[in-house]
């Protein structure tokens, strides 16, 4: 603990004696859930866990660390005025903090865990009776809403279901508007018109700018940039978040859900998924406020969509693997390790892969199309190990936490557990990037001519054929192939192995020294 918040506890701490306390973990800063929301914060105490080993156990982005320490430290001033004791403790690990605790006051309450990571580290203490889970507030939906849903599951059957069930953005028990999804409509390139709005910044202050001091020397060797103007970290901060999102980005978000840019990293998304996922806004109150705003119908529904939808169910996907453990998890057996370039500092020449890559270094964020339509898409042509990419995703970006980034990589991102949650591989060649991006005038590559991710795309389809084969919707990407000449084909391959063989070099492909179709 550094000065400013030892200097506040000290100062302002109530008397901790007599308390019913609770552990509050890292991703779950609300009091307006479970018992912290309900009961007198004067006859309650708050567990907080500063935990270095959990900042090392992966190499995450700078950006990443400082959000999550800086959330914390200004959760536990905020609970202090309320009048909540806090007991803040710099701990190994969570579990020997809750045990400490626990032994000397009794039994300890909390909302259950969202990373299966620490349930599973907690689980011997409730075992032991030191640890007393209730159920986590802040999810919008339940495990009978999933278990409506037929297998495989299909995000869009699960959605209709929740919208039914919800009552959001329903009328007589019909979809406002006359349809579950707008998603159609939501596919225009964007052109610089309406101009994207500015990224909101935040004024650090002495606590930010003491976890900015640690996180630049301690984790000195940890990728990313550290922006600390872009550090949303008091509940303030998360107000002017969500104001900024509802005004700049939401009257605009459905039409350019789809599109990319170099002139604006975001464009119209909302940037909210790491105030989410740590529950400094709630997924219902942001719900609630974009179902009621006054915006057109296709945006609206394009947000609830996700965040009632998406969010919702790749975390029941999840906790029903048990984070892909009772699924196949490499069903096209991809073994490529993850090239240099997406660490940074060895662009591939690839304007799309590497403008997204700078995005991610300088942010910890890219949006939404970026993830699965650049770095996804170009990892899976590649055949890049998907545990792998998954695990960059999770250090790279400030809103990755294992029940979220697991399923979006594995499930979505990369097709490596089969149709269990999607219909088809997202995978593409130039055409998507050029139509929806103006990425390709910038690039040393011709998308029609000389761009590998075309051939990429068809050596994929024929390497994963055995598989895809037997995947309805995939089917038809595949019979494409039998449209495509044996030389070409022969040629598809060879453009693969040279990209693949470069890019794990380091090296920066040149449209010259790549193979002719
Ligand atoms: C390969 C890949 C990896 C991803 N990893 C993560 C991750 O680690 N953490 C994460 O929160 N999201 C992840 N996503 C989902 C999505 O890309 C981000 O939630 C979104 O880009 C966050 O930016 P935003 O807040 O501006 O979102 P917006 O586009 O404004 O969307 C609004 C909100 O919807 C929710 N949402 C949308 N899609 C999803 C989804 N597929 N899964 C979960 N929530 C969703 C988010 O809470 C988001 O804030 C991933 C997607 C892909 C394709
Ligand atoms: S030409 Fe190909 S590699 Fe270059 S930006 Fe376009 S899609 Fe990406």
């Amino acid at each position: 603990m550094t000065a400013t918040l030892a200097a506040a506890l000290k100062r302002e701490n109530p008397d901790p004696a007599g308390r019913s306390w609770l552990f509050v973990p890292y991703d779950q800063l609300t009091d307006a859930l479970g018992p912290l929301g309900r009961e007198d914060p004067h006859t309650l105490g708050i567990l907080l866990v500063e935990c270095p080993a959990k900042a090392v156990r992966r190499p995450y982005h700078k950006q990443k660390l400082a959000l999550v320490l800086t959330n914390l430290r200004h959760f536990a001033l905020e609970q202090v005025r309320r009048g909540v004791a806090v007991r803040w403790v710099v701990a190994g690990g969570y579990a020997d903090a809750v045990r400490d605790l626990a032994r000397e006051v009794g039994p300890i309450r909390m909302m259950e865990a969202a990373e299966r990571e620490l349930r599973v580290e907690l689980a011997p203490l409730v075992r032991e009776g030191l640890l007393q889970v209730v159920p986590h507030e802040g999810w919008l939906t339940t495990d009978a809403d999933f278990a409506a849903i037929p297998r495989p599951w299909r995000m869009d059957a699960f959605y209709r279901q929740v919208r039914r069930r919800t009552g959001v953005l329903m009328e007589g028990g019909k979809p406002v508007g006359g349809r579950f999804s707008f998603d159609g409509e939501n596919r225009e390139p964007w052109r610089g018109d309406p101009p994207a709005p500015a990224l909101p910044r935040y004024a650090a202050d002495d606590v930010t700018a003491e976890v900015v001091d640690l996180v630049t020397t301690r984790f000195a060797d940890h990728p990313g940039t550290l922006d600390p103007e872009a550090l949303p970290a008091t509940r303030d901060d998360a107000e002017t978040a969500w104001a900024w999102a509802l005004r700049e980005c939401l009257p605009t978000f459905g039409p350019y859900e789809d599109a990319m840019s170099t002139r604006s990293s975001n464009l119209f998304h909302t940037r909210v998924s790491a105030l989410l996922n740590l529950h400094r806004l709630l997924p219902a109150r942001v719900v609630r406020d974009v179902a009621a705003l006054d915006a057109p119908l296709p945006s609206r529904e394009g947000f609830v969509r996700q965040v009632l939808g998406w969010r919702e169910f790749v975390r029941h996907v999840h906790r029903a693997t048990d984070g892909f453990r009772t699924v196949p998890s490499n069903v096209l057996g991809q073994d490529t390790p993850l090239p240099p370039v997406f660490w940074g500092g060895a662009p591939s020449g690839m304007a799309c892969l590497d403008g997204v890559v700078d995005d991610v270094w300088r942010e910890a964020h890219s949006h939404h199309i970026t993830r699965l339509m650049v770095l996804a898409n170009v990892a899976q042509l590649l055949d890049v190990d998907p545990r792998a990419l998954t695990d960059w995703f999770w250090v790279a970006y400030t809103d990755a936490y294992d029940w979220v980034v697991e399923p979006n990589v594995l499930g979505m991102g990369t097709f490596s557990v089969g149709d269990a949650m999607t219909t088809k591989p997202y995978v593409a060649g130039s055409g998507y990037v050029q139509r929806m991006s103006d990425y390709c005038t910038g690039c040393r590559f011709h998308p029609k001519k000389s761009c590998p991710l075309t051939p990429m795309y068809w050596a994929y389809l024929a390497r994963h054929r055995g598989v895809l084969d037997g995947v309805d919707r995939a089917k038809r990407q595949v019979l494409g192939l039998d449209r495509r000449a044996p030389e070409r084909q022969a040629s598809d391959a060879r453009i693969f192995e040279a990209v693949r063989d470069a890019l794990a070099e380091g090296e920066r492909l040149d449209p010259a020294k790549l193979p002719t179709g």
